[in-house]
């Protein structure tokens, strides 16, 4: 497969280079596969017509690999990377929740971070020296970075996090790493330390000194693997509900997630629409309803794995698709911290299933929409929370479709919240029990280019 450039469509790199440098240094560009090759999806079904998620995952990462990784070692990666599955559940009649928090982290970040761990480290096993991974987390991905790459031999990875804007959970799962994953905690905002990675990788006296790759939702090698759940969870749904329309709600902040839906579409996963579905930090659905693009700070919210201001992945989807495509196939919508508590309890109260903060907003904007928010569009007010006025091509169908919300973290990760919402906790993994009594290693950095700078010389 090529791969191009978001910002020089000229630009043509294989799979491994793409991988490697995460982004282009010479533009500041993402790379995007130049073409989504059709996958025959008889060859991922089992004897009882029900998809296999091994063989939907080996399908689906073939054409963009091939050449570069044999089809044996694509299927031994990948049966090495998923000892676990995506679970559909259906919650209600015509709602699904897609549990994506059964891997190592309790998020669904393990899916593409722990595809990527493997891949750097199949095109690094003959390199005489260390790739270092850099990566900024608004909660989330460090958690999954750091346990995807960890003792993998030849790789080392320095995750910035924002000090104090992250669960004490999610901080204990960044900062207990020993060995090849170091955690620094940065006086700033996520966006600060997106900025300060973003810095790095142009910086040419880094990039002659080291070997710097990224490990954020731009990393296509983390998209890509995300696209296998889409792909599963809409064919489990189409055999449930012969006829009908499937639409994915999609929790954001960076939209890597729901950039793979729009991959696994275009591969033929039978999903008809999406709603992107953001936290206060409404950038997107802004864009969608005014056609402007305004990056802006990021505000804290309890959806803060989603706590972005400039989604990195709108570059890709503007790349992929013209503005008028993305309004016929997406529904915008945006929720407040009070509408986030008042759905984890409306959920529960409704169905009994407990939903996370991040989950709570798919399942707020699904709902709206199954009850017929979309028919409603005039005098909309885009600064309340809500739907945006933009009416998607399968609005007409939208009440009798079959809903896959997307749930990105096991609730228990954010269970002050959820006890908030509806008076109990949620019970905590073992995995995350066990995390809890390691000593905390993360080290403090300014937010402080030079500094960072001097901190990377001095370390890698
Ligand atoms: C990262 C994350 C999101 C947002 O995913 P994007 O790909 O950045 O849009 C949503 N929920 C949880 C729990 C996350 O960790």
């Amino acid at each position: 497969m090529t791969y191009t450039d978001t910002r020089d469509t000229g630009a043509k790199v294989d799979f491994k280079t793409a991988v490697m440098n995460g982004m282009s240094s010479a533009t500041g560009g993402l790379y995007v596969p130049v073409e989504f090759p059709k996958i025959d999806v008889s060859k991922i079904l089992k004897a009882d017509g029900s998809p296999d998620f091994l063989k939907a995952a080996f399908e689906m990462a073939k054409p963009y690999v091939q050449g570069e990784i044999p089809d044996k070692d694509l299927e031994a990666l990948i049966k090495d990377a998923y000892p676990f599955e995506p679970k559909l559940v259906q919650i209600e009649d015509g709602t699904y929740v897609l549990e994506l928090f059964h891997g190592p982290t309790c998020a669904f970040k393990d899916f593409g971070a722990r595809f990527m761990a493997r891949a750097m480290s199949y095109f690094n096993k003959d390199q005489g020296s260390n790739l270092h991974i850099l990566v900024a987390t608004s909660g989330d991905t460090g958690s999954a970075v750091g346990s995807a790459f960890h003792n993998v031999p030849g790789l080392d990875v320095t995750i910035l996090y924002p000090e104090g804007k992250i669960s004490p959970l999610q901080e204990k799962q960044l900062s207990t790493f020993t060995g090849n994953v170091r955690a620094l905690r940065v006086k700033g905002t996520f966006d600060d330390c997106q900025k300060l990675v973003k810095t790095a990788f142009t910086d040419k006296d880094l990039r002659q000194k080291f070997r710097l790759s990224s490990a954020n939702s731009i990393n296509i090698s983390r998209l890509l693997p995300q696209g296998f759940y889409y792909m599963f969870a809409s064919l489990v749904a189409r055999a449930e509900n012969p006829g009908k329309d499937i639409i994915v709600t999609v929790p954001s902040g960076n939209f890597g997630n729901l950039t793979s839906g729009l991959i696994a579409r275009e591969m033929g996963a039978p999903i008809k629409g999406f709603v992107a579905a953001t936290n206060s930090n409404r950038t997107i659905p802004d864009w969608i309803a005014t056609a402007e693009y305004k990056a802006r700070p990021s505000v804290e919210t309890y959806a803060n794995a989603m706590d972005v201001g400039a989604p990195s992945n709108y570059e890709r989807i503007a790349f992929m698709y013209s503005l008028e495509e993305v309004r016929r196939l997406f529904a915008a919508y945006w929720l407040d911290n009070e509408g986030i508590i008042k759905s984890i309890r409306a959920c529960k109260d409704s169905t009994g299933y407990t939903i996370d903060p991040h989950g709570a907003v798919a399942y707020k904007a699904w709902k709206d929409i199954k009850n017929g928010a979309l028919d409603a569009l005039e005098g909309i007010d885009i600064t309340k929370p809500g739907i945006t006025p933009n009416r998607p091509e399968w609005a007409g169908s939208a009440k009798n479709a079959a809903g896959v919300i997307l749930e990105t973290a096991d609730p228990a990760k954010f269970s002050a919240i959820v006890k908030d919402a509806t008076g109990s906790e949620p019970p905590i993994p073992e995995r995350l029990q066990k995390l809890m009594a390691l000593p905390d290693r993360s080290i403090p950095m300014e937010n402080n280019w030079e500094k960072f700078k001097a901190w990377l010389s001095a370390n890698l």
